[in-house]
């Protein structure tokens, strides 16, 4: 119920309200708009093998372009498109993009050529099971390989129906397409479903790398992450590393890949695909100053 404080003037809280509301539904609209016309770009951050430091794998992080042509990025506009209810439809624009993209590499004749790309899914996309199914479609129309696809979920779409998300994962496996638990350790943390689900990679969350170096209680959640995916046979990613100390005590505990600004930002795909020719370039100096050595 509005305030009047004297004449027909709302107060300050009211007005603000007002706007605030004004503005969500001014977003909601440029965003169904943004879906309808797909302005969307990718952005790729690659993923190093700490031992060899070659790229083994890209993540696919999805940027709105809006009309103005400022990019924004996933936390301003994800929780609003899972509000909306639209959040699926972002996951196949993405898929869509992803699967073009791999398609391009893979005739590029560089490192692209055989490396997986991992989408990330919401724990939405698992409310409605057709979806799950128009992207089994979907991928077995596009006719890419299927080992270059990869899917990171959290631990939040894990718990919503866990016999559901089992079976499709069981799915997605016997497909060949990878599965990554995101962000793992800020979610529920039950070891339980590691034991019945088809999971290949966890992602330690970057919150633990952030302080690990000074930190000791994370220092051991990163060591046991790292030793409770070896045991279970996983790989284990560790993501935002942002310097070469994190890099060093990250290799010195066994973790296998690493993923953050030490190494690359998420990328363009100009400046994807410049940096991996520079790569292998160095790479190639390098083998050159080796052989002329000898
Ligand atoms: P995420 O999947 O955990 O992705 C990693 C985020 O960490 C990315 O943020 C990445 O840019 C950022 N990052 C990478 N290296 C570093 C580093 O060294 N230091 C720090 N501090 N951060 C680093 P971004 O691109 O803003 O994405 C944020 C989140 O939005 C993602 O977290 C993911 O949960 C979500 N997201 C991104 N793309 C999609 C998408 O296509 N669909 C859905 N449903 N969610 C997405
Ligand atoms: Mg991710
Ligand atoms: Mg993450
Ligand atoms: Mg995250």
């Amino acid at each position: 119920q509005a305030k009047h404080n004297g004449k027909n003037s709302l107060s300050y809280f009211d007005e603000k309200l007002e706007k605030d509301i004004q503005f969500k539904l001014y977003q909601e609209n440029k965003l169904r708009k943004a879906i309808e016309q797909k302005s969307f770009v990718m952005h790729y951050q690659p993923q190093f093998c700490m031992e060899t430091k070659n790229i083994v794998g890209l993540e696919a992080l999805v940027r709105w372009r809006t009309e103005q042509g400022t990019l924004l990025y996933p936390d301003s506009f994800i929780s609003l498109a899972e509000e909306l209810g639209v959040i699926s439809q972002i996951t196949l624009i993405v898929l869509e993009k992803v699967i073009t993209d791999i398609k391009q590499w893979q005739q590029s004749e560089t490192v692209l050529s055989n490396i997986p790309v991992a989408i990330n899914m919401s724990a939405l996309d698992f409310d409605d099971k057709t979806f799950i199914d128009g992207v089994f479609d979907y991928i077995k129309k596009a006719n890419i390989t299927p080992e270059l696809l990869k899917i990171e979920l959290t631990e939040t779409a894990i718990f919503k129906d866990v016999d559901y998300v089992k079976q499709v994962l069981s799915r997605l496996q016997a497909h060949s397409i990878g599965i990554a638990i995101d962000d793992f350790g800020t979610g529920y943390s039950s070891f339980a479903y590691l034991k019945d689900l088809a999971i290949n990679t966890l992602k330690i969350d970057k919150s633990f790398i952030e302080d690990f170096i000074e930190n000791k209680t994370s220092e051991a959640i990163v060591q046991s992450i790292i030793a409770l995916a070896h045991n279970l046979n996983l790989n284990v990613v560790a993501e935002g590393v942002e310097t070469e100390k994190e890099e060093l005590l990250l290799k010195s505990m066994k973790c296998d890949i690493g993923q953050g600004y030490q190494y690359a930002k998420p990328l363009n795909k100009v400046q994807l695909l410049n940096f991996v020719l520079c790569q292998s370039k160095l790479i190639n100096q390098a083998n050159e100053r080796a052989v002329n050595n000898k």
